[in-house]
């Protein structure tokens, strides 16, 4: 038994999870390889820390697979200790102060399923949050980022593009910028000296006022991916939009429907939960039951 790092696999799982973890936290997997020893090349480090794997794309490949298919697991078929005591100290050891949440029968209404909570929209803040009530508490939602995350998802499912009724004038692109938009599927063509017509765009975008500044931002590197959280961010409700009840309601119900709904694609949390018990706890309603405030 030999402890070794593998940097390119540690990087897929870290690519696989960067769509769904917070921003800075960094998840723990466990990844169980079946690998013929003679794919195993072990002089890479002279302490034989860290190997070459050959066929490294395929092992890649079905990491990612793999991680693909955990994040799609719901709650209700995870076992109610799924936790050997060995497992439990590994992750205590790698973060003192972490809180895994793994057992289903958590109370914390922030633990439950976001899907299945009744959430009802009852106030704007600042224009920016949005308070929903739900049976246990209250959790405020940015807006921005709780679009964001809709469209997000939709972009993922479905690369839309569309066909521009006038096509959009670039000009002065690079050879690199002309490769990334190819790479996202938005085809253009020369149309003069140092110009080209882009005739087609993602469907978000095509009917924007600032669909020229958004498909040189995707022109400008990342992958598809990239591309998607990009256009969703340019394409999701600004904080500082006002939103009437129907359409905060509309936002929450589309919101809880999608897979992640705790993280924006950038890693930042998208609701607070403030818990009744919390609430209770805070304001010292234990100190005057049955006195003088009667409650
Ligand atoms: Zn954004």
């Amino acid at each position: 038994c030999r402890m070794i790092r593998s940097p390119e696999l540690e990087q897929t799982i870290i690519s696989a999870l960067a769509r769904t973890c917070p921003r800075d936290r960094y998840p723990i997997c466990f990844v169980h390889l079946r690998i013929s020893p003679h794919q195993i090349d072990w002089n890479r480090h002279p302490a034989k820390t860290e190997i070459y794997l050959q066929d490294l794309p395929f092992w890649q490949e079905q990491i990612n697979v793999a991680i693909e298919k955990a994040l799609q697991l719901g709650a209700e078929v995870m076992p109610e200790s799924p936790l050997s005591e060995r497992v439990g100290k590994l992750l205590k050891a790698s973060e003192k102060k972490g809180v895994y949440h793994t057992r289903k029968s958590d109370e914390s209404s922030g633990d439950r399923e976001v899907g299945l909570m009744e959430l009802k929209a009852i106030a704007q803040l600042h224009q920016t949050y949005i308070v929903a009530e739900h049976p246990n508490g209250i959790w405020l939602i940015e807006q921005h980022i709780a679009h964001e995350r809709i469209l997000y998802e939709q972009l993922c499912d479905a690369w839309e593009l569309v066909s521009l009724e006038t096509p959009i004038i670039l000009n002065n692109l690079s050879a690199a910028q002309l490769e990334q938009l190819e790479g996202i599927g938005i085809e253009v063509d020369s149309f003069g000296e140092q110009l080209w017509a882009a005739r087609k765009a993602p469907l978000l975008l095509a009917q924007r006022d600032d669909c020229l500044d958004a498909l040189i931002e995707l022109s400008k590197g990342g992958d598809l991916e990239a591309a998607q959280v990009a256009t969703a961010c340019r394409s999701a409700i600004r904080n500082g939009t006002p939103l009437s009840l129907v359409e905060m309601q509309d936002l929450l119900e589309r919101w809880q429907k999608t897979r992640n709904p705790r993280t924006c694609p950038h890693g930042r949390p998208i609701f607070l939960n403030l818990e009744e018990t919390a609430l209770a706890r805070f304001f010292r309603r234990h100190w005057v039951i049955g006195k003088s405030h009667r409650i």
